[in-house]
């Protein structure tokens, strides 16, 4: 590992005032909060561009563009994570019902929820708010 972490705070180590500089109002709202984007306003549910889905907080990568679909919902949804391993998944009771909310397991961020009627063979639906992700687009290069 050559991850330099000099200059940078552990994920752990921060702050809720180190979030909210770090942070846009909406993506500390939404991931330090478990807020929720309005539907149809994020800016990646219509992105169809090839790459990988990033935490906004920490850059962990969460999903990719092969496990989106159009699920109609407004929100960006993903039939499967990227890995697992980087989600970490709770149950949620809040707002009368019981969902299970999907966060970043590097730095707790809440990212959206997943449902088990997704259209695919995982048969998941992880809907997830566009302001806890940062895209990357994949480049065109050939990677060596
Ligand atoms: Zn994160």
């Amino acid at each position: 590992m050559t991850d330099d972490q000099n200059s940078k705070k552990d994920m752990n180590e921060m702050t809720d005032n180190d979030w909210k500089e770090k942070l846009t109002d909406e993506q500390y709202n939404i991931t330090r909060k478990g807020g929720t984007e309005a539907p149809f306003t994020g800016k990646y549910y219509k992105n169809k561009e090839s790459g990988t889905y990033m935490c906004v907080c920490c850059g962990a990568e969460l999903f990719s563009s092969d496990t989106k679909f159009e699920s109609g919902s407004g929100w960006p949804s993903f039939s499967d994570p990227k890995n697992l391993e980087h989600i970490k998944l709770l149950e949620d009771t809040s707002h009368g019902m019981i969902r299970t909310e999907v966060r970043c397991k590097k730095c707790d961020a809440h990212l959206g929820h997943v449902f088990d009627d997704g259209p695919t063979d995982s048969g998941k639906r992880y809907c997830i708010n566009s302001a806890a992700l940062d895209f990357k687009k994949k480049e065109d290069t050939n990677e060596k």
